[in-house]
């Protein structure tokens, strides 16, 4: 049920999505995209009976799990870094970054399901990068706040997950559509860990040219464990 409800958003952004790839170059697509992606969750939210807890300042999200980002978005964000960063923005990002990767590398698996990871991105509880955040922190659909802060709090806490549905399928299926539309260009869509991608993207302009030939964009940074074959 829940699957039809997100292709219900999925099929119309895989058409534009396809539609945009062949006439634009991929930045131009993922901004494209963006939008309407913004456009669809604003009419969610105007048309969902549940309030939402969602407001600026809040950075549970940011703090809550690892975030993740696929290649076409990590380029996203580094574009932007290098476009409007001082140099003591992107040191202190480097390092916030690189924090979280050494972290991750010295926890244990077991461990690694309690880390709460700070977004590198994030700077007295907004995002620095904002405009070119990737879709996943455009989504917003929380309708109690004192849930999400629970949830951060205690990592094994059973409290249920609080959010409104509609809204939280208008966004998964319609960042699902642009996914679809990429991978059917056979080009990496894997979705990675966004400190060490961004890192690696910075550090290794071969990224972006193995990413445009279809091969894998990043080849140390790690992804998702809900990815096949996921590096750790
Ligand atoms: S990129 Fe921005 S919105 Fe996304 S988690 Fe980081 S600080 Fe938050």
């Amino acid at each position: 049920m829940s699957e039809e409800r997100m292709l219900e958003h999925a099929r119309p952004e895989l058409a534009k999505a396809s539609e945009d790839l062949q006439k634009f170059t991929m930045r131009e697509s993922v901004v494209r995209f963006y939008a309407r992606h913004e456009a669809r969750l604003h009419h969610a939210v105007q048309a969902s009976p549940q309030a939402l807890a969602c407001e600026a300042g809040c950075s549970f999200c940011c703090r809550q799990f690892e975030v993740v980002a696929h290649p076409f978005e990590v380029f996203e964000v580094q574009a932007y870094v290098t476009r409007h960063f001082t140099a003591a923005q992107l040191r202190g990002t480097i390092e916030r970054a690189t924090r979280n990767v050494n972290e991750r590398k010295a926890a244990t698996e077991a461990a690694r399901l309690t880390l709460r990871p700070t977004c590198p991105f994030l700077v007295d509880h907004s995002c620095s990068v904002y405009s070119a955040r990737p879709s996943v922190c455009r989504n917003y659909h929380s309708t109690d706040k004192d849930n999400c802060q629970k949830s951060f709090e205690d990592p094994f806490s059973t409290w249920p997950n609080t959010y409104a549905d509609e809204v939280f399928h208008t966004a998964m299926g319609s960042s699902a559509g642009f996914k679809k539309a990429v991978e059917e260009l056979g080009l990496d869509t894997r979705t990675y860990h966004l400190s060490s991608a961004f890192l690696e993207a910075m550090q290794s302009p071969d990224s972006a040219k193995r990413f445009k030939s279809g091969k894998r964009a990043f080849l140390k940074a790690t992804t998702a464990n809900f990815e096949a074959g996921a590096a750790s």
